[in-house]
């Protein structure tokens, strides 16, 4: 491999992350890229450089070390290399696997291609991940905040992010509409106003089953007890409706034996119950009101029940259905008020892109907003944890942003490369130090009696506090 990139050499005390056989293999001083970020992402990075160091230190007292390697993006870039994001940035990610970064200014003016979009499409991160679990202390808008805990699975690459569209009244909207209205939709009452702009929203078998097999394998891994397909299939069924119906192919096809669907449940429960139960009355059980559904459907539906039964009952039947990884699938709009008054019932989220956007930033509002969410953008190969805040620019070089973000975003890359007890480390301080009510401006104007801290103090009190956190655990 290159032995530098941007002009800076690979420290020599460090090891690059291999990637063999589907899995990360990971040695005790792996050279992790970060990006610092642009704003205040230079105190966070400061800040939560810190807050790494000392939680690796003090679980592996010397054994493991993260080796750091700026690579730049954004500001910083252009003014050293006149370009936004220099390709050898991209290389080294790719060439080191893992790594972190701070938020970016989108550059103004256009032109300039967006380094997420980028490394996205080139290292074909295709899952955007969000876990959203509530530290105590943290304020929040909501009662329980403490019963959500939900990490959601984003599809990263299709859907609104294809980025297929023309504006209104250009030559090629006008194409499109006239092929929609004249051949597509020739002999149909439906028509596009020729006053429209246009975009295409592709949903595939292979970016959704990508998908759903990540989050899905997490589930499994986490010992999560549901994945939830998220979708609006009622309305666009050949896109969102196949996306729920491609996930539950997915689900059981590849994990046969570990999970179960919702309406797979329901069959075996019922059988379960009364075991003399017929076909039928299980069918009903499954879809009541079925006397007065077309013979048609009836039929369906019972070589459904058959089917679900001769294939699964001996393996799932009498109970272990219960153990089993459950998938089942909610229509967008009502998870939006399911994670609001009942978030304890969801587990793992698998949406589509837009409506992932939606729900990530809605439920993460609930445990604490912006400045302590964090996420990752993944793929087979490669992975790029990120604040998903921006840069905040009235807060850059004051030292008073909430660095939890980032802080948390790292709580995800050691989990990720297995170094658990690190990750933990950092979540019991931060959560002590929250407690504590030592916190910054954005917690301390929503806390009662809260001492107002620095971000380069919120990080020194997160560090102390790793000294109580093991004496306690001990
Ligand atoms: P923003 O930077 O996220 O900031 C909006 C507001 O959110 C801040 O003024 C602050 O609210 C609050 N906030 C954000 N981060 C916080 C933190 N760490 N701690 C506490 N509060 C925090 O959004 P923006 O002002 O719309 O965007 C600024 C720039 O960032 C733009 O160039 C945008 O394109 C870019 N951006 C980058 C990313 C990324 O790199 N992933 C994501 C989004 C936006 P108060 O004013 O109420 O304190």
């Amino acid at each position: 491999m290159p032995a530098q990139f941007n002009g800076v050499p690979l420290p020599s005390s460090g090891a690059k992350i291999a990637y063999r056989n589907n899995s990360f293999i990971v040695p005790d001083n792996p050279i992790i890229p970060y990006i610092e970020g642009d704003g205040t992402g230079r105190d966070i990075w400061r800040a939560s450089q810190r807050v790494f160091d000392a939680a690796v230190a003090k679980s592996y007292a010397g054994k493991r070390r993260v080796v750091w390697y700026e690579v730049f993006a954004g500001e910083k870039a252009f003014r050293q290399f006149n370009n936004w994001l220099p390709d050898e940035t991209v290389d080294a990610i790719r060439e080191l696997r893992v790594a972190i970064k701070g938020p970016l200014t989108t550059p103004v003016g256009g032109g300039i291609r967006s380094l997420n979009v980028a490394l996205r499409q080139i290292l074909d991160l295709y899952a955007c991940v969000r876990p959203v679990r509530y530290y105590q202390g943290v304020p929040s808008p909501v009662k329980h905040p403490e019963r959500m805990n939900i990490v959601i699975f984003r599809e990263n690459t299709e859907d609104v992010y294809a980025g297929v569209e023309w504006k209104q009244g250009t030559a090629e909207a006008k194409r499109l509409i006239d092929f929609l209205n004249n051949e597509m939709l020739k002999g149909t009452t439906k028509r596009i106003r020729e006053d429209s702009g246009v975009g295409i929203k592709p949903i595939s078998i292979t970016g959704t089953k990508r998908l759903v097999r990540m989050a899905i394998q997490h589930a499994l891994a986490a010992n999560r007890k549901a994945v939830t397909l998220v979708h609006k299939g009622n309305i666009q069924k050949f896109t969102e409706g196949a996306f729920r119906e491609w996930g539950y192919e997915l689900a059981t096809q590849e994990f046969r034996s570990q999970v179960v669907t919702e309406r797979e449940s329901w069959m075996i429960d019922a059988k379960d119950r009364n075991p003399e139960l017929t076909i039928e009355q299980i069918a009903e059980y499954v879809e009541p009101g079925l006397e007065f559904a077309p013979p048609k459907f009836r039929d369906e539906l019972y070589a459904e029940v058959r089917s679900v039964l001769s294939a699964i009952y001996n393996t799932h039947g009498q109970g272990a259905w219960k153990q089993k990884l459950m998938i089942n699938d909610r229509i967008a709009d009502s998870i939006f008020q399911q994670v609001v008054t009942r978030p304890e019932e969801y587990s793992v989220l698998a949406t589509p892109n837009l409506n992932g956007d939606y729900i990530s930033d809605a439920c993460a509002a609930q445990v604490g907003g912006l400045g302590i969410a964090p996420g990752a953008n993944i793929g087979d190969q490669y992975a790029v944890f990120e604040a998903t805040h921006g840069t905040a620019p009235k807060y850059a070089d004051k030292d008073v942003i909430n660095p939890g973000s980032v802080i948390l975003s790292g709580v995800m890359l050691f989990d990720f490369i297995g170094w658990k007890e690190a990750a933990r480390l950092i979540e019991s301080s931060m959560e002590r130090t929250i407690l504590q009510k030592k916190v910054t401006y954005d917690f301390e104007r929503l806390m009662e009696g809260a001492t107002k801290v620095r971000t380069s103090e919120f990080a020194d009190y997160i560090i102390q506090n790793m000294d109580v956190a093991r004496t306690t655990a001990a």
